[in-house]
């Protein structure tokens, strides 16, 4: 079994794949997953489609411009994001390794959803050391 890369202990197949494939996201969680797994995959498309109309960037700047290698995905915070709610936060930290170094990406991501499915909307990032 290939293993998911969120690390949901799940297999692709089952996990984040049916999502890449079309499937809605059932909660803001299942769709940070889903595009976690879409970064180390290397599916731009994906990511495109799953960001707000708003507040996507272009195309071509998502097929560029990430880091070398994704190390892992760790959910700190869940609030709303529910089957039953209409906007979401998700609090994450994702390593990753980039030239010489790791690094990771510290984020509360916000969520909504756009005619019916859950899209990402956009992110505070967080400093580590800060409070
Ligand atoms: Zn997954």
């Amino acid at each position: 079994m290939v293993c998911c890369p969120c690390q949901s202990g799940q297999a692709f197949v089952v996990c984040c794949q049916p999502l890449h494939r079309g499937r809605p996201a059932s909660t803001a969680e299942r769709l940070m997953r889903a595009r976690y797994s879409a970064y180390v995959m290397r599916d731009p498309a994906f990511l495109y489609r799953s960001w707000s109309r708003a507040t996507r960037p272009p195309k071509r700047e998502l097929a560029t411009g990430q880091p070398t290698e994704w190390l892992g995905l760790e959910i700190l915070r869940i609030e709303q994001g529910g089957e039953q709610d209409d906007c979401g936060l998700v609090e994450f930290v994702a390593r990753y390794r980039n030239g010489a170094g790791e690094e990771s990406l510290h984020e509360t991501s916000r969520f909504r959803r756009e005619n019916g499915r859950w899209v990402y909307v956009d992110g505070e990032c967080r400093q580590e050391g800060e409070a």
